[in-house]
């Protein structure tokens, strides 16, 4: 199972018609087989491939690389936190019920993630209700923070609560990158500001005591953790030497919290998985392979999907069959609670 994956529909409506005001993102199909991400003032944002929007070509990748489940969420583009609180709920509700679609086609195939409006938290918990007691999603996926909030904004702890009450899963996923404003080059905000998102939204929720209060929240985070599994050390020290500034909402050691929430696989080093692995427990990482995506875990001739290549090729002390079965496949069905006999023969 590939946690981390992206779809989008083939189309949907001009937004910027639809709304009366610019910033949402359409896409171009100059070709049978390809089509621009365009934002509405004309600017590029992305040229992406048939397989983004094509559930057979999808399936057909899967089968090559013997790949039973995506678990399809949307393209943080998409998430629309900064527009109006109603037409971030009309896109999200869009996007839901494609992948809704999406699943209910291929049932055995695919596992579906909603977004959600989170800059109105009580239009947010409404479309989480929708999304697991309507359309059968398994979970959301979320951005690593919300316009000028955090995660450990108070304001968004009943979205958190109510996850944790439908047994929702949540996926974290960097978007919106700090510090883009300087890293005008060499695609640094994917580099260096999405790792940072990545451990701002973990530091958040432990912090912000949202882990401590909601002990049954079930939460993955994308892209290994970014830079936190790295850091998690200092976080701690800063944790114990300056409790005026961090501990004022959590008095719990940061690091008691490792093991409590689930973690991708995608950090294209063999020794940073092994320290995920170690950091997190090997019960806690999870395939993801951001596809189709060209950060992702991708073949390096021809971008082919290769979704759990780097644990295949694990060796050494620790990497049996049986923890290969877990992040492979198992963990993430415990991060979803999504029964694997449903997706492959146990
Ligand atoms: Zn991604």
């Amino acid at each position: 199972m590939d946690v981390h994956t992206h779809i989008l529909p083939r189309t949907w409506p001009d937004l910027k018609d639809r709304y009366g005001y610019g910033g949402f993102i359409k896409l171009d199909h100059h070709h049978e087989c390809k089509a621009r991400m365009m934002r509405d003032d004309g600017t590029f944002f992305r040229e992406v491939g048939k397989r983004t929007w094509d559930p057979d070509s999808r399936i057909a990748e899967s089968n090559r690389i013997r790949m039973n489940v995506q678990v399809l969420s949307t393209v943080p583009v998409m998430f629309s936190y900064w527009a109006k609180p109603e037409d971030a709920l009309d896109v999200s509700q869009m996007l839901n019920d494609h992948i809704a679609g999406c699943v209910s086609a291929n049932p055995t195939r695919f596992v579906g993630l909603g977004t959600l409006p989170m800059q109105d938290p009580d239009l947010a918990c409404d479309e989480l209700k929708r999304c697991v007691n309507e359309l059968g999603l398994k979970g959301v996926e979320i951005g690593t923070h919300v316009n000028d909030w955090t995660l450990s904004e108070p304001e968004l702890f009943k979205v958190f609560k109510t996850a944790e009450q439908l047994g929702a899963a949540i996926f974290i996923h960097p978007w919106d990158m700090v510090g883009t404003e300087l890293m005008r080059k060499y695609w640094l905000p994917w580099l260096v500001g999405m790792p940072a998102e990545s451990s701002l939204a973990l530091c958040s929720l432990i912090f912000g005591g949202v882990f401590e209060r909601l002990p049954d929240l079930r939460v993955c985070i994308a892209h290994g953790g970014g830079s936190f599994p790295a850091t998690v050390g200092r976080i701690d020290h800063g944790h114990h030497v300056r409790p005026d500034l961090c501990a004022v909402d959590c008095a719990t050691k940061p690091s008691d919290f490792l093991g409590r929430f689930w973690s991708d696989s995608l950090v294209h080093d063999p020794a940073a998985l092994n320290n995920i692995v170690s950091i997190y427990g090997e019960d806690k990482v999870c395939c993801g392979s951001d596809y189709p995506f060209p950060l992702g875990e991708m073949s390096n001739v021809g971008k082919d999907y290769a979704a759990g290549a780097l644990i295949d090729s694990m060796t050494g002390d620790g990497w049996t069959q049986e923890r290969r079965a877990k992040l492979l496949g198992t963990n993430a069905c415990d991060w979803l609670a999504a029964d694997p006999s449903a997706y492959w023969t146990m």
